[in-house]
């Protein structure tokens, strides 16, 4: 049923200001006036789940039951086979706590060195609650699936972008412009699906 005929408050359990703002016009549509939790003085939680969905979960949660309000949370990263799997949870502190975007990728192409198989995806996962103790989270998730290539290229994106090549396009996610990554990308797919399950989800009590 669609929500246009009210707004809703939620927390975005995020310090970034960047993506408030993608999120905020996003889910403006659709009746949500989003909070950042850095604004409501909430301070971040601790990520120690083994998925991204634990996580994001975690995330919400806290932001939730800190603000008193319905929360949204994400968790995203990188994911590559011929690594196990890593960095992925560990994206974000792969080459260590305080590590940058380039200290990671370093640590990537070093990891890869002598390895034939360069496929990796991006995923995201992406949850809302009505409040902390919500038994029926909505979860949408998103993956973009590429190549890793040695040599950076391109000044767009952040983190992992100039390493992740696109296959169909030629291009790396770094070479992308702002739309067309959102058009392709993990967190554009699982916005997306996301909002279909808020304009679609019963009305609440
Ligand atoms: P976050 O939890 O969505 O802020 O992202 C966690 C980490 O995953 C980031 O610090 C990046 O290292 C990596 N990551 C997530 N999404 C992307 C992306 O779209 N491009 C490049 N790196 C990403």
């Amino acid at each position: 049923m669609p929500r246009n005929d009210r707004s809703t408050e939620a927390v975005l359990a995020t310090g970034n200001a960047g993506k408030l703002r993608e999120m905020a016009a996003l889910l403006a549509p659709i009746g949500f006036e989003l909070k950042a939790q850095g604004e409501l003085g909430i301070a971040a939680a601790p990520e120690t789940g083994v998925t991204f969905v634990e996580n994001a979960l975690q995330k919400a949660r806290h932001a939730s039951r800190s603000a008193k309000l319905p929360a949204i949370a994400d968790d995203s990263g990188l994911v590559v086979p011929a690594l196990g799997g890593a960095p992925g949870v560990r994206s974000a502190r792969y080459a260590g706590d305080d590590a940058t975007a380039a200290d990671n990728n370093r640590k990537l192409i070093g990891s890869l060195a002598g390895l034939e198989d360069r496929t990796a995806w991006f995923y995201c996962a992406l949850v809302f609650i009505e409040r902390p103790d919500d038994p029926a989270p909505l979860l949408a998730t998103g993956t973009w699936r590429g190549r890793i290539i040695d040599q950076p290229r391109g000044e767009g994106g952040f983190g992992y972008d100039p390493h992740f090549l696109v296959p169909h396009l030629g291009r790396t996610s770094a070479e992308l412009a702002p739309e067309e990554k959102n058009a392709l990308s993990h967190r554009g797919q699982a916005v997306a699906a996301l909002l279909k399950q808020l304009r679609e989800r019963p009305a609440q009590p």
